[in-house]
């Protein structure tokens, strides 16, 4: 599936497609231009998960890093560690995107930081603010803050993504979310 997703999409698939540690991480890079380390690598192993190629992921990268600092900077700063994480640069490991398990278990994200998994790492009164703000019904926030109070993060995210797909529980109860681009693949496959 390598280089099947267009560039100009990204924004509309992180509606629709993304769950929502990385729907944060995208929206975050729009509004700042910019993001720090651990978003970088959550998000970058999740976009080279996607099937970016890397020569789209530096254009990528470098159209929204560049719109705060010049591109010179950019190249010095950050490129390379785009081209590291494609194994093609230093030890020539080729880098797997995230699990779920180690987003929950990873470094608590600080201020500025938008890593991590919002349902777990999110206050839950904010996290009920922008699940409102994506428009999930009441009762469906509901159900996801319960799932978040009893440590059910992953199930939090499979229920936000039953809400988002309009699908009934069932037909995802196969999905057994344990990675974010497992995720996305199956939204795909449902809007295709
Ligand atoms: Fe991301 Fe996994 Fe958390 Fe869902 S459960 S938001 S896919 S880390």
């Amino acid at each position: 599936k390598t280089g099947s997703i267009a560039l100009e999409d990204i924004d509309s698939l992180a509606k629709t497609a993304y769950p929502l540690c990385m729907r944060q991480l995208h929206s975050a890079l729009r509004e700042d231009h910019h993001l720090k380390h651990g978003g970088r690598q959550q998000y970058g192993l999740f976009l080279k998960g996607i099937g970016l190629t890397m020569e789209q992921a530096l254009k990528f990268w470098r159209t929204e890093f560049s719109k705060k600092m010049d591109g010179d900077k950019f190249e010095k700063q950050y490129a390379y560690n785009i081209r590291h994480s494609f194994g093609k640069e230093g030890k020539r490991v080729n880098y797997t995107p995230y699990s779920c398990m180690k987003i929950i278990m990873g470094t608590q994200p600080g201020p500025g930081d938008y890593h991590g998994c919002p349902f777990r790492h999110t206050d839950v009164k904010l996290l009920k603010q922008r699940l409102a703000s994506y428009k999930i019904p009441a009762q469906g926030i509901e159900q996801i803050a319960d799932l978040v109070k009893g440590y059910h993060y992953q199930l939090a995210c499979t229920k936000y993504f039953e809400l988002t797909h309009n699908i009934d529980k069932d037909e995802v109860s196969g999905l057994s979310l344990q990675h974010p681009n497992q995720y996305f693949d199956a939204s795909m496959d449902i809007q295709s």
